[in-house]
């Protein structure tokens, strides 16, 4: 039987608790990597991605860290690190999303996206990176959205750009210590944060089905099979890029 394709592995999920993070690690995990569920606050619904890999006959363990706390993130890396002794693959997922129209927003609501969004990925990116003596795949995980002029996420988007931009100038920088950088851009998808417990009406759940070319929700998992193959060696070629993942909306 051939090896699982991310066999030898170990992978840091951010924001891995809950929907399109547990999903990856869910994903990653299967693929035969040892995985480091982080989660801020659904420790419950973390230990429960864990117990699941487990008991699929893999190995994970469950990290708590607040991705927009900075003096939480070197000891997240390190936490990796120390519980399987090294990291090739980092996920930046943690990501918080309020819906707000230009004159909702505040300069409190500016900082709280960008903490997380944008300073986020950046100081993750740069501790795991520091980790990855042996090369690597890093995964920003941002949105079709910044491709996408959408009213009441102007902070969103904007982080989701800022990602965009920064991951093609660390795919520059760390290209030569053999760690890759790309973009996995979910489209529309069922989470926590697109559903009725975030405002989203059935209406225009409708309405955003209809602009995708193959007329469906996304899932979790459709984004974990992409970011499966970044994180393997199948997509070694691949770095800088920008991977819509999004059933082709607004083509
Ligand atoms: P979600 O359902 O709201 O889940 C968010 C996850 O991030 C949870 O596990 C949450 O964990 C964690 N998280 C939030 N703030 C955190 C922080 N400060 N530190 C650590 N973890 C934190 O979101 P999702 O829909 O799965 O989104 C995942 C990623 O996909 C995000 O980057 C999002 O922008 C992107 N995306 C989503 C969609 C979509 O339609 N769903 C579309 C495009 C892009 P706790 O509960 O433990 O805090």
């Amino acid at each position: 039987m051939s090896e699982k394709k991310l066999a030898g592995k170990v992978a840091l999920v951010t924001g891995a608790s809950r929907g399109i993070g547990a999903a990856i690690a869910l994903r990653l995990a299967a693929d035969g990597a040892k995985v480091v569920v982080n989660y801020a606050r659904s420790e419950k619904e973390a230990n429960a991605v864990v117990a699941q890999i487990l008991a699929a006959g893999g190995a994970a363990v469950a990290a708590k860290a607040d991705m927009g706390t900075p003096a939480e993130i070197e000891p997240l890396v390190a936490s990796a690190v120390k519980a399987f002794g090294k990291l090739d693959v980092f996920v930046n997922n943690a990501a918080i999303m309020q819906r707000l129209f230009l004159e909702q927003v505040t300069a409190e609501t500016i900082d709280a996206h960008f903490n997380v969004n944008v300073r986020g990925y950046l100081l993750g990116a740069k501790f795991a990176s520091a980790a990855m003596t042996g090369g690597g795949s890093i995964i920003n995980v941002a949105s079709a959205i910044s491709r996408m002029a959408y009213p009441g996420a102007v902070v969103y988007s904007a982080t989701k750009g800022a990602v965009d931009v920064m991951t093609r100038v660390l795919a520059a920088e760390l290209g030569p210590k053999g760690i890759r950088v790309n973009v996995l851009a979910p489209g529309s998808t069922r989470t926590d944060m697109n559903s009725e417990k975030s405002g989203k009406t059935k209406d225009e759940e409708r309405q955003e089905i209809a602009m995708t070319a193959l007329r469906r929700m996304g899932e979790p998992d459709d984004i974990a099979a992409a970011a499966s193959f970044l994180a393997s060696d199948d997509a070694r070629w691949v770095t800088g890029a920008w991977l819509d993942c999004s059933g082709g909306i607004r083509l």
